[in-house]
């Protein structure tokens, strides 16, 4: 099976770690780049973007994760996590200038995207691919305002993109490790799979 690597900087890592290891997937913390090596992918979980960024830029992470993709590791972006992963973001506080990113996926998003009043929900979602919708948790979460033409829209809700794909590299607005359903983290291994076997 292959190893995971959860980047532990901040935010829900511990519960992502938990659901890959229910599947029997090898799991580790990523805090350093040499962490990195010998993984087929890597998560990089919710929790607050800007912080993660930062701490990304300080650990000399964002050029690392930015190496360990082009040499074929997939990496599965949730909430925060999709913004780190976005080529363009929109909606940070000024204050915070411009906020670190990988910089690798073909996506526009939008933080905060459902405001104040609806600020964190719960709904289930119609995934391409499953056979039955998927329970998704929202906290303060980002939508994927925009993305191009090589981006594989999985799921939308209330018109708005909510998961995507392109290649190695998955991008969810929601906590899919909250729920205890594992489909969308058994996608991501089979991603990951492709790319072990490759090498
Ligand atoms: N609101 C957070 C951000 O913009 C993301 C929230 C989350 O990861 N649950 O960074």
């Amino acid at each position: 099976s292959p190893t995971i690597g959860v980047l532990a900087l901040q935010g829900a890592f511990r519960e992502h770690k938990r659901l890959l290891q229910s599947l029997g997937a090898q799991v580790s913390e990523v805090r350093l780049p040499q962490q990195l090596e010998g993984l087929s992918g890597l998560i990089l979980p919710g929790g607050e973007s800007t912080t993660i960024g930062n701490l990304m830029v300080e650990y000399g992470l964002i050029q690392a994760i930015r190496d360990f993709h082009a040499a074929g590791g997939a990496i599965f972006g949730t909430c925060a996590g999709m913004i780190l992963l976005a080529r363009t973001i929109h909606g940070t506080p000024p204050q915070f200038g411009v906020q670190p990113s990988l910089n690798l996926m073909d996506i526009t998003v939008q933080r905060n995207a459902f405001g104040r009043q609806v600020d964190s929900f719960r709904t289930s979602l119609d995934v391409a691919g499953f056979k039955t919708p998927f329970p998704a948790v929202f906290i303060r979460a980002p939508v994927i305002e925009a993305v191009s033409p090589s981006v594989e829209v999985l799921a939308e809700h209330q018109g708005q993109i909510v998961l995507a794909r392109s290649g190695t590299l998955l991008a969810g607005s929601f906590h899919p490790e909250l729920t205890g359903d594992a489909r969308i983290h058994e996608l991501f291994l089979t991603m990951s799979h492709r790319t072990e076997q490759a090498h």
